[in-house]
């Protein structure tokens, strides 16, 4: 393809919006253009990238055996109350009304559509497994569209939904998909992690997320690189640290003056203790039940954990999970805020693993400006239950091998989910099982962000001056860059190289435009493309061309004559070697 006559337009300015670097260079690369907030148009070069990705996705499913199929973007308002989901999904669902007057949304997901196929047409465990998929465009009203194709409000996904007889087969469903998008997230060069993730208000026994690592993800993300176990924030199990808790070390209870010192900093300062000696009390209100949480003073709670706990050993039933205002703590603890604290207290108390390694610390008197010091609990308090309830940090104890855990940031661009039979109950999906026996079919749902990926991409390949394509979903993989092109000789020599080069199979964009050096090198840094040969009259003229990998700051002298062959080889060698 030649530029000059190919829709490129590059810009010099970041678009005004943009917060990170793959919303600018995408935009100034002339790769897309928005249309609204979070909606955006692919323009040639974008879009060539967008169909490489999703032919090496396309490719992993059908190895994987799913089957591929289209299914409408407009949704009936119908099939979504039957799930529950008309009323569950809140403002992210675009609805509206037909000229009848009938209810419709824009599918942000598809998992009624399917499970309404699917429960029309299988009928026995003998049709079983089934993995169906398909890449669409799917919208969602984000409340904060942002970062240009990470966070848009139309996007490109590709999900696939698995039915199963039994939950044995499902799971070894889900482990089929998990595979694939190892398999996707290798081939397209990530450096990412497959952490476990909650599966939430769906139930559902396992939920991976496929995070790719960048300091602009939304996500924060745990992991052991001793073990490799990795889960997102949210679901992160810490270990203890290995400490002793003397018995005979223990000093009397005092209550000390703490005049309006309430944070455990300002506490730290004023009793000269540090914060990990010192013990903080947060009243929760679970559904109606009042309880109290203790923490550590410099860790942080982990509410999904907390409300784990107090279902589990508590026996709550835990619909909402809040902290208690300020009257109610009042009405608890009998102080103000700021002064609450396990002694006397008269609510459940549940305890973080960590601070039943803790002796002589300091808690809140539960009376205004106060503050008990040298507590220890079993003496003066009682714990319901020590567990798991904070949020994991850098450095804190891998609770699977003791290893050392770290904490990156992650864009999520794909998600795995083993659902069972929250919709095929719900609708109504049967089978007929080895007995005759009608049994809801168990599902699974998997998601690939198409266009997010294409952000994540250009997060992980960049440098100051552009873009990195790997060469897999690269919209070209070579770039002629031509310098004089009204020298016969040089214009000659690099329609040459292109025909040799496009007859081998290699995609190649030729910069003929009738533009200054300066413009040539700058675009070609910003596009990206992976493999660049430079040709200039003094060059051809010896018989030689410029070779320079976008990747690499080695610039290569080749003669005219090996160019072809040495970069179909090297292209070879990369597209096999995985990047
Ligand atoms: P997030 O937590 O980022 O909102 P999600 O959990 O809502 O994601 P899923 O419903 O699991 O996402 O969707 C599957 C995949 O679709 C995600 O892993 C992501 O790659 C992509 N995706 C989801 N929302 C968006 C969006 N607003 N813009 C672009 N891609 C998205
Ligand atoms: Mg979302």
């Amino acid at each position: 393809m030649r530029l000059s006559s190919m829709f490129v337009p590059t810009r010099k300015e970041d678009p005004a919006d943009a917060e990170v670097v793959s919303h600018k260079l995408l935009v100034r690369g002339g790769y897309i253009r928005m249309l609204a907030r979070g909606i955006y148009s692919f323009l040639p070069l974008g879009w060539k990238s967008v169909r490489k990705i999703e032919a090496v996705v396309r490719e992993e499913m059908n190895r994987a055996g799913a089957q591929e199929v289209h299914l409408p973007a407009v949704q009936p308002a119908t099939l979504w109350k039957e799930s529950g989901r008309w009323t569950e999904y809140g403002p992210e669902l675009l609805r509206f009304e037909d000229r009848k007057g009938a209810d419709f949304c824009l599918g942000p997901t598809h998992e009624e559509v399917i499970t309404d196929i699917v429960r029309g047409e299988i009928r026995s465990y003998k049709q079983l497994p089934m993995n169906l998929y398909q890449i669409q465009t799917k919208f969602r009203d984000e409340i904060r569209p942002r970062f240009g194709l990470m966070r848009g409000r139309e996007f490109v996904m590709k999900d696939a939904y698995s039915f199963d007889a039994g939950l044995e087969a499902a799971e070894e469903s889900y482990q089929k998909m998990y595979d694939a998008y190892d398999r996707i997230c290798d081939r397209l060069g990530f450096e990412y992690r497959a952490v476990e993730a909650d599966t939430g208000a769906i139930g559902g026994s396992q939920s991976h997320e496929f995070q790719v690592l960048a300091d602009t993800g939304e996500d924060e993300i745990v992991s052991c690189p001793e073990c490799g176990y990795a889960a997102n924030m949210e679901k992160a199990k810490v270990g203890v640290e290995p400490s002793e808790r003397p018995d005979e070390d223990r000093e009397q209870l005092s209550t000390v003056q703490t005049p309006q010192v309430r944070t455990v900093d300002e506490l730290s300062d004023f009793l000269d203790r540090r914060a990990d000696e010192i013990v903080k009390t947060l009243i929760y209100r679970a559904d109606e039940t009042m309880v109290a949480v203790l923490l550590r003073g410099d860790h942080d709670a982990n509410e999904l954990k907390i409300a784990t706990v107090l279902r589990d050993e508590l026996g709550l039933e835990v619909g909402s999970l809040e902290l208690a205002t300020d009257s109610e703590i009042e009405e608890v603890t009998g102080a103000p805020v700021g002064f609450a604290g396990p002694v006397g207290l008269d609510i459940a108390i549940v305890g973080d693993a960590a601070v039943e390694a803790m002796s002589n610390f300091v808690v809140g008197a539960n009376e205004a400006d106060a503050h008990h010091v040298d507590v220890n609990y079993g003496r003066d308090f009682d714990v319901t239950v020590f567990a798991d309830l904070r949020e994991a940090r850098a450095g804190d104890p891998c609770a699977v091998c003791g290893g050392t855990l770290e904490i990156h940031r992650g864009i999520e661009v794909g998600h795995v989910f083993l659902l069972g039979d929250k919709y095929s109950k719900s609708m109504e999906a049967n089978y007929l099982d080895t007995n005759g026996k009608a049994q809801p079919l168990q599902m699974g749902c998997y998601g690939i962000g198409i266009t997010r990926i294409i952000a994540a991409v250009v997060e992980q390949n960049h440098d100051e001056d552009g873009m990195i394509w790997p060469l897999p979903i690269a919209p070209y993989q070579v770039l002629l860059t031509v310098l004089h092109i009204d020298d016969e000789e040089v214009m000659g020599a690099a329609e040459s190289i292109y025909e040799q080069l496009t007859e081998a199979g290699t995609e190649v964009l030729i910069d003929d435009r009738d533009v200054g050096f300066g413009s040539k090198f700058k675009d070609a840094d910003l596009l990206g493309i992976p493999l660049r040969i430079t040709l200039g009259r003094r060059g051809v003229q010896n018989g030689e061309v410029e070779m320079k990998w976008r990747d690499s700051d080695e610039q290569l002298e080749v003669p005219l004559d090996e160019i072809v062959d040495r970069s179909t080889a090297e292209i070879a060698e990369r597209l096999e070697g995985g990047s």
